[in-house]
């Protein structure tokens, strides 16, 4: 029998509800896989007991029959959610031992259908980053290689520890969160897939906040199916977000024909970007022919803002960090500075916050104090907000003409190797989401569908963008394109 830690969330509901394993033996396989897996720092808090508790309890709902779909599957989670009792410390020495009294709404809707969890996952630093290199845990390593290399590869950010543990068979399923790309990001760089609903589809309560208006919680899995099955979970209307919308959620597993004859997909002349790789191109090329293949109608489109994305996304998430990260004031969480005789309240803040917040949080903190600030605020924030009404205005009037979803690369590179961004500016970091972040200014639904693998092997993603409200239309779309890839491979393990 396959070792029951690589089974998709699809097989493994199936083979507990023919009771043909059980809730326990699943998550003992994935806790004995996350302990050979050290090498990949993916799992930053393990917590066995509570997991073996919600399997023995799901297996006892299994057999009485009419349990949900994520009944007894072990699931990881990313330490931005907030878990009653467990650390949940985003990252971050600010929250160094902060245990939340609180469950967040969506692990509260996962474990009431009796999911798992095995604990938490690596993360960059309140998801700012897409490297996974900004974390306080230190980075969470990609369990893919170049072939004949072994330098150490970036699993992608921010939710690289999700990514990492789905793809090295940890987890059946993990949580992510995306602000700007920190789901499909890492899914691309991991032969994974992720998606980012609707805006206001999940509800963001309990969910340590980054940039308000933009975060979104979305499913990282080993396929498009599982994604749908755990994203039916995540979803449900939260009076406590005042940002989640009161929709019926749909059974999005059952949009999943893979018939998409007489949809249609654009191709937005914007995103053949100067400097993007030849095979990366080549890759759009390829999804163009397996969507049309599949009988969609293929046409191009123009998204001409896009080239403003990057600039207004990076002006909007550090404004809204800045003030939602003027809570951590070392009183009400986690960590506090030791202070010197005489220091007051003002040190007091000072020295915490300067201990507490890595290099990377604290450059978005000044950069959007700076954009927030009395002088400016017109001239930055306002700006941004203004040119994030025309990207939106762009999509709708793509759909408008009658575009079904948009097909876009996931990212413009492979995974590339840990550290090899450390001497550069950040912004050649920040141009990673160049791709990714005009779906969150717009609030649409995307998903990251692993395509084919660079020519050293290394798995590359595509992005189909939906309209919104209809991820169900846009997974069926995405499964299309997974059957017509045909991507199986898996990293060869050397952890
Ligand atoms: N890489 C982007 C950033 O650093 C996106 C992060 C995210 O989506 N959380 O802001």
């Amino acid at each position: 029998m396959t070792e029951l830690n690589t089974l998709t969330i699809a097989e493994a509901r199936d083979a507990l509800k023919k009771g043909e394993v059980t809730s326990a033996a699943l998550t003992e396989a994935c806790l004995g896989a996350i302990e050979g897996a050290g090498a990949l720092n993916a799992f930053v808090h393990k917590t066995p007991e509570i997991a073996m508790q919600q399997a023995e309890a799901a297996d006892a709902r299994l057999k009485g029959g009419e349990a949900p779909a994520l009944c007894g599957i072990p699931l990881g989670i990313k330490d931005l959610f907030c878990t009653k009792g467990v650390a949940s410390q985003a990252a971050s020495n600010i929250l160094g031992g902060f245990k939340p009294e609180y469950e967040s709404t969506v692990t509260g809707n996962l474990f009431a259908d009796g999911a798992v969890m095995l604990g938490k996952l690596n993360m960059d630093e309140f998801a700012m980053g897409s490297s996974n290199e900004t974390s306080a845990y230190g980075n969470a390593v990609n369990p893919w290689r170049r072939e004949g290399d072994e330098t150490p590869l970036t699993p992608g950010g921010s939710s690289g520890g999700s990514a990492s543990a789905v793809a090295a068979d940890l987890c059946l399923g993990a949580t992510g969160t995306d602000t700007g790309g920190s789901i499909r990001q890492p899914c691309a760089f991991t032969g994974t897939v992720g998606i980012k609903p609707t805006y206001g589809r999940c509800s963001r309560w309990g969910i340590v906040a980054f940039a308000s208006s933009l975060d979104q919680a979305g499913p990282m899995t080993k396929t498009v199916r599982d994604s749908a099955i755990m994203l039916q979970a995540m979803c449900s209307h939260d009076p406590k977000d005042s940002t989640s919308v009161d929709f019926p959620v749909p059974d999005f597993e059952a949009a999943l024909t893979g018939d998409i004859r007489g949809k249609t997909i654009g191709i937005p002349k914007e995103y053949h970007m100067e400097g993007i790789p030849a095979e990366i191109e080549q890759l759009w090329t390829r999804g163009k022919e397996m969507l049309a293949d599949a009988g969609a109608k293929v046409v191009d489109i123009s998204l001409p803002h896009t080239k403003y994305a990057l600039p207004a996304y990076y002006v909007i998430a550090p404004a809204e960090a800045s003030s939602n990260l003027a809570r951590y004031d070392g009183v009400r969480y986690g960590h506090r500075a030791t202070l010197a005789a005489g220091d007051g309240i003002t040190e007091m803040y000072e020295k915490t916050r300067a201990e507490g917040f890595g290099s990377e949080v604290q450059r978005r903190i000044m950069v959007g104090t700076y954009v927030l600030s009395a002088g400016f605020y017109d001239a930055y924030y306002n700006r941004a907000r203004k040119v994030r009404a025309l990207i939106k205005r762009d999509f709708d009037e793509a759909f408008a003409s009658g575009v079904d979803a948009i097909l876009t690369p996931a990212t413009p590179s492979a995974a590339f190797g840990l550290g090899e961004m450390k001497s550069a500016d950040p912004v050649q970091m920040y141009l990673n989401d160049v791709f990714t972040v005009t779906v969150n200014l717009a609030g649409l639904p995307g998903v990251s569908v692993p395509a084919g693998v660079d020519k050293q092997g290394l798995p590359l993603g595509l992005q189909l963008i939906g309209r919104p409200w209809e991820e169900g239309d846009l997974l069926n779309t995405a499964y299309a394109l997974e059957q017509a890839a045909g991507f199986v491979s898996k990293p060869a393990k050397w952890w």
